[in-house]
């Protein structure tokens, strides 16, 4: 079930405010409040969906080959396609997810270290 009082449902009905990096009508890309690294963006699509899988099931191809497609435009925009970047998505308790609205993180501008 999706919770619409969430953070970032919150956020895509204007009630909270978020620093755009880019919006369209698919999806909305904006800063994290509580950066992990020099650059840490986060983007959501604009429909209710809780994590990845539920973004799937909810999603038609058009919406999710947009979000995609979305994502390599805010990497372009944020200059880091040449020094790299990692997309990080979690879903659900073992996933360490606080927030249940679908988001990928893109995360850069620093090295990151492997991931074990
Ligand atoms: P999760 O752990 O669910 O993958 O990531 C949730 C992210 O949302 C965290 O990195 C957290 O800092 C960020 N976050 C939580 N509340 C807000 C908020 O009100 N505004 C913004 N911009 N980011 C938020």
């Amino acid at each position: 079930m999706y919770d619409e009082n969430n953070i970032f449902a919150k956020i895509l009905r204007k009630e909270i405010p978020c620093n755009i990096v880019y919006e369209d009508d698919t999806s909305l890309f904006f800063y994290d409040i509580n950066p992990l690294f020099k650059i840490h963006v986060l983007g959501i699509p604009k429909i209710a969906c809780k994590d990845y899988s539920d973004f799937i099931e909810k999603s038609d191809s058009s919406l999710r080959s947009q979000f995609f497609e979305n994502i390599k435009i805010v990497i372009n925009k944020l200059d880091i396609s040449k020094s790299g970047y990692r997309l990080v998505s979690n879903s659900g308790t073992d996933g360490g997810q606080e927030v249940p609205h679908f988001h990928v993180h893109i995360l850069g501008g620093e090295k990151i270290s492997a991931i074990k």
